[in-house]
């Protein structure tokens, strides 16, 4: 029987073939250097670019890496879950194949759990090679978002952290669907600490997250731990309904006085039209949490492998 496993680096692979080698590399000669046991969780999350292969081949090699192959792309945030669901290490760290995340800063993720922390985070102390567009819809976004949720997102991380078994393990049994691992960590509370790092430019390849992927995560992430929205609508029509109830005497009051104000279809145009609006507006956001609870309601797993190791057993 193998040695049981200490360290478990799981990394969500998309397209990815040109960073694979030299990230195995300097993950392996770190992991070395921390001298437990460790294994490097692959999971390829549907790549079409040889990434699959290149996987499994070098797993026959080598018996530190554990390829968990998904059926098709199920995204990001799904290809971490599955990660920390076939993971089997004391600690499990969470990393980008992109090398964004140098793999050297793992040591300082260990250090901070042996003093006793649950969750380690990596804050990007500086970010080489990121657009500033990348960088103020990020800073806007978080400040949003310990705005209107209840969870407090530490500012400048990602997902590049290290948690203990325990947290994993509660992670692991959060089966929501629309995810944002991130303040689901958050949530979960314990000794958490954040140690900071300087975030590489990509080292090859381009970006997997789009605009249209930011936005959605960042929908994922309001919707996921706040109601605020919802509330926008309430606010709204109070705001609404304050306006027009204070309009009735003043226009009645004017008609008195004999003024030819408020005759006329703009006015009235433009006040149906305002509140059409915002009916709209918050049918859709209605529509947005409808859509979830039924994507949840569905039961459908959370991702598909065409190949993996055997789960480890939940506690
Ligand atoms: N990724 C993934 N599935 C996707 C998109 C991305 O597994 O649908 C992986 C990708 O291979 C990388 C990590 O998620 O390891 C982060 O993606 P990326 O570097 O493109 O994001 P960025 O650093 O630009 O925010
Ligand atoms: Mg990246």
């Amino acid at each position: 029987m193998e040695p049981d496993v200490v360290f478990s680096i799981a990394v969500p692979v998309y397209n990815e073939v040109e960073s694979l080698p030299e990230l195995h590399r300097r993950v392996t000669e770190i992991m070395e250097q921390v001298g437990e046991p460790w294994e490097l969780l692959l999971i390829d999350d549907g790549s079409t670019d040889g990434s699959t292969d290149w996987i499994l081949a070098k797993a026959q090699e080598d018996a530190h890496i554990k390829p968990v192959i998904f059926a098709r792309n199920f995204g990001h945030q799904i290809a971490v879950t599955a990660g920390l669901d076939y993971s089997r290490g004391q600690a499990v760290v969470i990393m980008d194949a992109d090398l964004q995340d140098p793999p050297e800063v793992i040591a300082d993720l260990i250090e901070k759990w042996r003093d006793g922390f649950e969750v380690v985070y990596a804050v990007r102390a500086e970010r080489e090679g990121e657009t500033w567009f990348k960088k103020a819809t990020a800073a806007l976004f978080y400040r949003l978002i310990n705005r209107i949720t209840d969870v407090d997102i530490p500012v400048d991380t990602g997902d590049f952290r290290l948690m203990d078994r325990q947290v994993v393990n509660v992670l692991s049994g959060m089966r929501e669907r629309h995810r944002f691992p991130r303040a689901m960590v958050a949530w979960v509370g314990f000794r958490q600490i954040g140690v900071p790092y300087t975030r590489a430019a990509r080292y090859a390849g381009e970006t997997k997250y789009p605009f249209r992927k930011m936005l959605r995560l960042a929908l994922n992430a309001i919707t996921g731990f706040s109601y605020f929205p919802l509330q926008i609508a309430t606010y709204l029509g109070f705001f609404s309904a304050g306006i027009s109830i204070l309009a009735i005497p003043v226009v009645i009051a004017l008609r008195l006085m004999g003024s030819q104000a408020f005759f006329g279809q703009a006015t009235t145009l433009i006040a149906v039209l305002f509140l059409g609006g915002v009916q709209l507006i918050s049918l859709g956001i209605l529509g947005e949490y409808i859509g979830r609870l039924y994507d949840e309601a569905k039961g459908r797993p959370l991702y598909i492998v065409r190949e993996a190791p055997e789960k480890p057993g939940q506690p």
